[in-house]
């Protein structure tokens, strides 16, 4: 089995409710973090895990909302370690490697004042970044993670992420438009997390610069119609704008089910679906 909970279903508009983007994968004892939005640790505590207990932070793209925590996941693990320093393992496309730098650097003084401070920390906080568009990316004790190229121009690379246990699968496809890359990354898969937008909403708001988003995400419709495509058997929505109005889930829900006629989960954060070996469809609707 394969635990998805979403930790974050919230974009780069603040909400009181919602972290930003995060999905939390448990599968065969290994934890992986699938992006790092704001908020993020305040959810992985309430889940009972924290940075210290991942096995892989995954990053699909380097847009802020995705990354915003960044920098409080590797200063938070390095300082609640309280055993050998096991250097984060950050998957992510290429960009990473100087992203994880330029955050390193800028908390430079912090790490600077933990290691005078504490005789424990001599060194700073180890990392190992490792940089992808496609191919097999994890491999360890029955877990196997996939990475595929996704669209969400011009924002690029981007990436995602495809993770395997025991006949389970979930792939988490991250910001994209609908594209041949995610759906050969999907193509019978478990479960599908997919990012959302309601552009029948955001294309009536007065401001061009929220309307431009239009163009390089996935609607409810379209996200549905790519997890149909692949012949998923579970729809996980997720990064909702506009954030779901209180009582609309089941509007949102109805849109999606326009295109996919299997399970759609869609909900607040903490919302946490099982994914079972089997649950991929074996004929396609
Ligand atoms: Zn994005
Ligand atoms: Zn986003």
């Amino acid at each position: 089995m394969i635990e998805v909970t979403l930790l974050g279903t919230g974009s780069p508009i603040p909400d009181p409710d919602r972290a930003g983007p995060a999905t939390l994968i448990r599968a065969g004892g290994q934890t992986f973090l699938v992006d790092c939005g704001r908020g993020v640790q305040q959810r992985l505590a309430a889940v009972g895990s924290g940075a210290n207990a991942l096995s892989a932070l995954l990053l699909t793209h380097l847009h802020s909302d995705h990354i915003a925590d960044l920098g409080d996941v590797i200063i938070t693990r390095w300082v609640t370690t309280f055993t050998e320093q096991i250097p984060l393992q950050i998957i992510g496309p290429p960009g990473t490697k100087r992203v994880v730098e330029a955050t390193l650097e800028a908390f430079g003084p912090d790490i600077g004042y933990r290691i005078a401070h504490h005789a424990d920390l001599t060194a700073p906080p180890p990392v190992e970044v490792h940089e992808y568009t496609e191919g097999l990316v994890w491999d360890h004790d029955g877990v196997r993670t996939v990475v595929g190229p996704t669209d969400h121009r011009p924002v690029e690379p981007t990436i995602g992420f495809r993770i395997e246990h025991h006949g389970a699968s979930v792939v988490v496809a991250g910001d994209t438009v609908p594209c041949a890359g995610l759906d050969a990354l999907a193509a019978g898969a478990g479960a599908l997390v997919h990012t959302v937008i309601r552009k029948d909403l955001v294309e009536q708001l007065p401001m061009q610069r929220i309307r431009d988003i239009c163009d390089y995400h996935s609607s409810v419709e379209e996200a549905a119609a790519t997890a149909a495509r692949a012949g998923v058997g579970i729809l996980i929505l997720t990064h909702y704008v506009p954030a779901i109005a209180a009582g609309q889930e089941d509007e949102w829900r109805a849109r999606a089910a326009t295109e996919f006629d299997r399970q759609i989960e869609l909900g607040s954060d903490l919302h946490r679906v099982e994914v079972h070996p089997g649950v991929c469809a074996k004929s396609r609707s």
